[in-house]
């Protein structure tokens, strides 16, 4: 994946546009890393692509200095898959929060993680949806109570760890924004990893729920012994409702789609689409 080293340093992959976020959000944690990752991997800035949705966090791609896309809600995945199709040559990134990938875009993360497309995906969760002043998100607990549940919330959390396991995703991560080098490392070694990799970044939003003494509490390694190509064990310690495990919970090397598609079109397998629409004329 990687084409052109080029030794840059995290200020060189910062744009002129200054983060929007309100102070102290979790999304800035977030795009540090981002930024540490990219220059610790000596990314070049024009063989990057960052993509995003709707939301606070999908913000992101105009504090990068790289390429970027913000395209509409919930369609980062779609988005970030065709450019990766078209572009195999870019390194290609989509961010994001909760609602962006669980709720509006879920369906999009069920085929992409099928696809096993070689994309890195950061997803910033926290637990509500900020942009629209704090309601409720998948990934919002039962029983949390906003404006908009007064009486507590009555649909099930959204797990997206032993989500990502079960659809069968090449690699599934945990980092948190308030441990930017962690994460940044995360990062690191999702965009190495050939095929669709996805990072769960804890990103709490102080504005509207905040999650940061709650979750500097609950996180924790995984065990030291843990093994990334045991899937079972990834998801019993995915289900632990008492911590939230940081790490590489999964890994796995398997062909990937967009390897597929050049491999067919090296051999003249190309699709012909106006053959196929002949048949109709
Ligand atoms: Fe961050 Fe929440 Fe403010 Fe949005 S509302 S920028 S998520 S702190």
């Amino acid at each position: 994946m990687l084409q052109t080293p080029v030794n840059l340093t995290l200020k060189d992959y910062k744009s002129d546009v200054k983060p929007t976020w309100c102070p102290g959000c979790g999304d800035f944690g977030v795009l540090n890393a981002t930024y540490r990752g990219l220059a610790g991997l000596k990314m070049s800035p024009e063989q990057t692509v960052v993509v995003s949705g709707i939301g606070c966090s999908s913000r992101f791609p105009h504090f990068m200095k790289t390429f970027g896309f913000h395209s509409v809600h919930g369609r980062a995945l779609p988005v970030a898959q065709g450019l990766k199709m078209a572009r195999p040559d870019l390194a290609v990134v989509a961010v994001g929060g909760d609602g962006d990938f669980f709720s509006i875009g879920a369906g999009h993360l069920v085929h992409a993680a099928l696809r096993n497309i070689d994309i890195t995906v950061v997803v910033m969760d926290n637990e509500t949806y900020g942009l629209t002043k704090g309601q409720t998100s998948p990934t919002s607990p039962h029983g949390h109570v906003t404006k908009s549940t007064p009486y507590g919330l009555l649909a099930s959390q959204f797990n997206p760890i032993a989500t990502a396991l079960t659809l069968n995703v090449s690699f599934v991560a945990r980092g948190y924004s308030a441990k930017p080098k962690e994460l940044a490392t995360l990062i690191e070694k999702g965009m190495l990893h050939r095929g669709f990799s996805f990072i769960h970044a804890l990103s709490p939003c102080p504005t509207f729920y905040n999650t940061f003494d709650a979750w500097d509490a609950s996180v924790t390694p995984l065990p030291a012994d843990h093994d990334p190509q045991d899937r079972i064990k990834a998801l019993t310690l995915a289900m632990d409702t008492e911590r939230q495990y940081m790490g590489i919970f999964y890994e796995e090397e398997r062909p990937t789609m967009d390897q597929a598609a050049q491999q067919l079109a090296q051999q003249g397998k190309e699709f012909d689409i106006d053959k196929y629409m002949s048949r109709y004329a």
